[in-house]
């Protein structure tokens, strides 16, 4: 069953929130305001559910106008995996899922190839955040030990091993994120030297230090962990975050002072889908 909402591309996120906490098994922001829930076709009167959550969130706005309709049960991971190519983060830096895309792919000789299948962890190498990361990790690839918080598909652990590092630790809460990063680990032929801790920084042994510090999280989390993350970059490392949306840019900066961290680098994307804009820091220490 999709539940197809019409709202203001402002309340997108509010939208999605609803939705998630009236039972959706997936949200889908399509863009301009237009967000699909998917229930499965048993859900008792999912629309009405959504109202009742987005009053709950918004008890002095109406809820949008939704629609209804049943949609043939479909394997979308099988469908999105047979769509997903390999694609350049940098012109020598290609991330993709095993299989033949790679022959059609124009990818140069000598580019370092990244295999991700995609699953459940988020980062296929397509998401501004994760490219912004990548492409400063490639840019100063003299390193020997990475740090991923917040692994996801693993994407960038397995890119700093594969740029040279010796040994990358990846961290994520979620368990079907590590699963991914795992096989995503067997895939590109890194099982001896990715360490997967389910778990954030305080699962890390005290006083360990790494060369790159990579954290593709959210704002919120990414400003309470500065003083943790700033804690684990070696002397003349490199902290990457990315996640933070260009409004989060100021507090972060100001929160940065109080630690031993410089700013280096800095960008900004326009996400495709949504209206925002990504900011993304690469920090030194
Ligand atoms: N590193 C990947 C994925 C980023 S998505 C990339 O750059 O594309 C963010 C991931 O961080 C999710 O898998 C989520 O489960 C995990 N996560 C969120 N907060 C976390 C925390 N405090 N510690 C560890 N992992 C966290």
């Amino acid at each position: 069953m999709e539940l197809e909402v019409i709202a203001r591309p402002e309340d997108e996120e509010t939208v999605v929130a609803a939705l998630d906490d009236c039972g959706t098994l997936g949200a889908w922001s399509v863009g301009g305001g237009i967000v699909r829930g998917y229930f499965s076709a048993t859900a008792r009167r999912p629309a009405e559910a959504f109202g009742a959550a987005w009053r709950a969130l918004c008890p002095d706005d109406d809820p949008p106008p939704v629609t209804q309709r049943i949609v043939p049960a479909t394997d979308w991971l099988a469908r999105w995996r047979a769509r997903a190519r390999p694609v350049a983060v940098t012109p020598t830096l290609w991330v993709g899922p095993p299989g033949p895309g790679w022959d059609s792919a124009g990818v140069p000789a000598g580019a370092v190839r990244v295999l991700i299948q995609p699953g459940q962890g988020f980062g296929t190498g397509t998401h501004p955040t994760t490219r912004a990361l990548l492409a400063w990790l490639q840019e100063e690839p003299d390193f020997a030990r990475v740090l991923d918080v917040g692994t996801g598909s693993g994407v960038l652990a397995l890119s700093g091993l594969a740029l040279g590092a010796r040994r990358a630790v990846a961290l994520d809460l979620d368990a079907a994120a590590l699963e991914n990063a795992a096989r995503n680990g067997c895939l590109n032929g890194c099982r001896g030297s990715l360490d997967l801790i389910r778990g954030s920084l305080d699962a890390l042994r005290p006083g360990v230090r790494f060369d790159r510090v990579l954290a593709n999280l959210d704002g919120r989390a990414l400003e309470l962990l500065l003083p943790d993350l700033a804690a684990r970059v070696a002397t003349g490392g490199r902290l990457g975050v990315a996640g933070l949306l260009l409004g989060e840019r100021r507090p972060f900066l100001r929160a940065m002072t109080t630690t031993c961290l410089t700013l280096l680098d800095e960008t900004t994307e326009r996400d495709r889908t949504g209206g925002e804009t990504w900011w993304s820091a690469w920090i030194g220490r």
